[in-house]
């Protein structure tokens, strides 16, 4: 198959095109490289079955494909609150185009929207039949509210243009090709860890997330996008950790003597998040595999052989397998 995957040439987009092109699929690879990076996927430069296409979703473009794998907006709170206006442009316009897109060669689309769409959930662990509590005006909005009128406009094609579409919620994913500057948790604590900086909790750290190691999640959203659901359908770990617990077994993985420093808790930030992922056991017959310490080890790893590397010319970052 030809196969889209915007948003290709950053952190999940690229384990992803991994899978497809060792599938033996024709792989096109969208990016405007905001939060993505060459690095990420040029180990594929100068395959045939690969296409690279710098490109904003914000504009719209024509391709031939048959399936659309719509990742592109970026999913650090640090990066997409550095322009939350470009943000919801991403989510809405972005989406409308790629549905837009799907529509006119009747690909089967799939989008990555996120466990943020459950806000600061009253619902634990959170279903995809719960409604969700977010914030219309806060500084998350941009993102939360952005993914939930991508979901809306993924449906109302569906309804009214008969588009094929998959929707994966997907919880915090983590593992290697994060950035060193991404401002998520995982990577700044084992970046501050190994560069021996003290490990910077948010509030006093009670609050709660659960951690799905990137080639879990890959194989969800493929299984998703090739069986009969339609979704939503939450994509995640359902072992949940406090943020000091995090902390903790990273210190203790890394630098026993690495400090912890607790910094402000940011507006709006949830407190606990957990998927039920029954229906992706159901319908998938999905369910993740890499215990947390397992895929923490394999992100030190590749954080540690990147930071370690000098030049600029460093060896491409490790695919997650
Ligand atoms: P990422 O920031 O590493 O990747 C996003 C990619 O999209 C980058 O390569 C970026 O350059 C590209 N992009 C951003 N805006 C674009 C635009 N306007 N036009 C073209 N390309 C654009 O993030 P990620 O962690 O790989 O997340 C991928 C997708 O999965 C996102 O849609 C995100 O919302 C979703 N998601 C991720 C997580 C997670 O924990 N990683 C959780 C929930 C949902
Ligand atoms: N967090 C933290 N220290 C950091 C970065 C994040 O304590 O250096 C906290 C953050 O406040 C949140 C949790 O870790 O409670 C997860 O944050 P992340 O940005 O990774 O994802 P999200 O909030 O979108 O789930």
């Amino acid at each position: 198959m030809r196969i889209l995957v915007t948003g290709g040439a950053g952190f999940i987009g690229s384990h992803l095109i991994d899978r497809l092109m060792e599938a033996n699929h024709e792989v096109l690879c969208l990016d405007n490289f905001f939060t993505g990076h060459k690095r990420n996927i040029q180990h594929w430069f100068g395959n045939p079955r690969f296409e690279l296409i710098r490109h904003d979703i914000t504009e719209e473009i024509r391709l031939e494909v048959d399936q659309i794998y719509h990742l592109a907006c970026p999913a650090s709170p640090v990066h997409y609150q550095y322009n939350p206006v470009k943000t919801s442009k991403t989510n809405f316009l972005g989406t409308l185009h790629m549905l837009g897109l799907a529509k006119r060669i009747q690909a089967r689309f799939l989008l990555a929207s996120t466990s943020e769409v459950y806000g600061d959930p009253d619902v634990h662990p959170q279903t995809e039949d719960y409604r969700g509590n977010v914030n219309t005006i806060g500084i998350r909005s941009c993102y939360d509210e952005g993914k939930r009128v991508a979901e809306t406009l993924a449906f109302d094609y569906h309804r009214q243009n008969g588009v094929d579409i998959r929707v994966a919620r997907i919880f915090n994913t983590y593992g290697p090709r994060m950035q060193e500057n991404d401002g998520r948790v995982v990577s700044n604590f084992v970046v501050q860890a190994l560069q021996g900086n003290p490990l910077t909790v948010y509030g006093d750290g009670s609050q709660t997330r659960s951690f799905c190691y990137a080639s879990d999640l890959v194989e969800g959203l493929m299984r998703l996008m090739n069986g009969d659901s339609q979704g939503p359908i939450n994509l995640g770990n359902p072992d949940e950790y406090t943020i000091l617990e995090l902390a903790q077994t990273i210190q203790k993985m890394i630098n026993p003597d690495a400090e912890v420093q607790f910094k402000p808790l940011p507006q709006d930030d949830p407190r606990r998040r957990k998927p039920d992922i029954t229906r992706a056991k159901t319908a998938l017959g999905w369910s993740p595999t890499v215990p947390l310490e397992i895929g923490l080890q394999k992100t030190i790893d590749d954080f540690r052989a990147r930071l370690s590397a000098a030049t600029p010319s460093a060896p491409a970052p490790s695919a997650v397998s």
